[in-house]
């Protein structure tokens, strides 16, 4: 082959290569977002069996939201399930718990199956907690749909049923 021969073969696999090379780069942060994302929901709802376990030793209630890491430490065996693997800040949870819902009993909660209980907290701490304002604002998990990307979050609710939710929220989850 001349050099001539050789140089337009590496120019023409250069120009094929890259779509492929594109495309299996794609493909790997989608199965590496879903990953996160699944694994995101498996910690929630870990942590919220945890938090039940904790209510039975506790009269049924809540554990206080400005120390329920500690309050749950003794009923989670694994403590990473506190971290979100989409989480880029560090700190001992990545999920907070609703204020409002301190030291609450399941029965004083209007709307379980609405009302948040755990959610991705935009800064990761010791005990997160807030009402709300702490989510992450570019959400935490990013998925590609279609061709653009949807801002998701993990909440749990006080019926313990984990959900992703998409922002702008419908309905709106309660504090
Ligand atoms: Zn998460």
């Amino acid at each position: 082959m001349t050099a001539r021969r050789i140089a337009l073969v590496v120019l023409i696999s250069a120009v094929l290569a890259v779509p492929v090379v594109t495309v299996l780069v794609a493909f790997r942060r989608v199965a590496a977002d879903s990953n996160a994302l699944s694994k995101c929901g498996h910690n929630v709802h870990a942590l919220g069996i945890a938090i039940s376990e904790y209510q039975i030793d506790h009269g049924g209630r809540l554990p206080d939201a400005i120390k329920w890491v500690d309050e749950i430490r003794p009923y989670v065996k694994d403590p990473r399930i506190f971290r979100c693997p989409a989480d880029p800040t560090s700190g001992r949870s990545s999920y907070g718990m609703n204020a409002n819902l301190s030291g609450k009993r399941d029965s004083d909660i209007r709307d379980p199956s609405d009302t948040v209980l755990l959610y991705d907290a935009a800064h990761a701490g010791a005990n997160p907690h807030g009402t709300g304002q702490d989510l992450p604002p570019q959400g935490r998990h990013r998925y590609p749909r279609f061709q653009t990307r949807v801002t998701l979050y993990w909440f749990l609710f006080a019926d313990r049923a984990g959900y992703v939710r998409e922002k702008p929220f419908a309905p709106t989850p309660h504090w």
